[in-house]
């Protein structure tokens, strides 16, 4: 059982500290669609219902060892971190970082087969939603620029300046565009 109940319990029992995987086996509560905890970040988690407590922050821990090994990404995660973004970690695939309600929609098995025939990991997807967010007022302003390749300056930033060259760190496929051929599942985030 996922501790949710929609009242706000667990979210205080998260601000007192408690462990979010410790704290699990207190909560046997009825409804499961959602779930948020805390983690070692102090990061606050959310996920849908196909999505597991564990799984998820394990696949977020996994894919951001993974994007560390990149000089890129390990800044972008450098500063990430020192936020307080919402995860919520879904299972359609539709990767976005909302800067209104500073929540970053993530899944860990969605990878992405790019325009150009090339593959991205989930984790590279974190990492581009990650980038948006650490944009601040820059990236909200690029957002409402049109941009003909990218579909505005904010995603262009993201991907030219970010996403290529630690894709191109990571071994992994690059795109021209601001867009995919199709996304496919993986079993592991940082697979492609
Ligand atoms: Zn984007």
């Amino acid at each position: 059982m996922f501790p949710m109940d929609g009242q706000g319990g667990f979210d205080e029992a998260a601000q007192q500290g408690i462990s979010a995987i410790g704290a699990m086996d207190d909560y046997e509560l009825s409804h499961t669609y959602t779930w948020s905890v805390v983690h070692h970040y102090e990061r606050t988690f959310s996920g849908d219902s196909a999505m597991e407590t564990s799984d998820g922050i394990a696949d977020y821990l996994a894919s951001e060892k993974y994007l560390s090994t990149s000089p890129t990404m390990a800044g972008v995660i450098g500063k990430f971190e020192k936020g307080t973004t919402t995860i919520v970690l879904i299972s359609d695939g539709n990767d976005r970082y909302d800067p209104a309600s500073n929540t970053l929609y993530w899944d860990p098995h969605s990878a992405l087969a790019t325009t150009s025939g090339g593959r991205q990991s989930p984790a590279l997807g974190l990492g581009h939603e990650m980038t948006h967010e650490t944009g601040g007022k820059t990236a909200d302003r690029l957002a409402g620029i049109p941009d003909q390749a990218y579909d505005n300056a904010e995603e262009r930033r993201v991907i030219v300046n970010y996403e290529t060259p630690a894709a191109n760190q990571l071994g992994e496929g690059t795109r021209m565009d601001h867009s995919c051929d199709h996304l496919y599942g993986v079993s592991s985030p940082t697979q492609y």
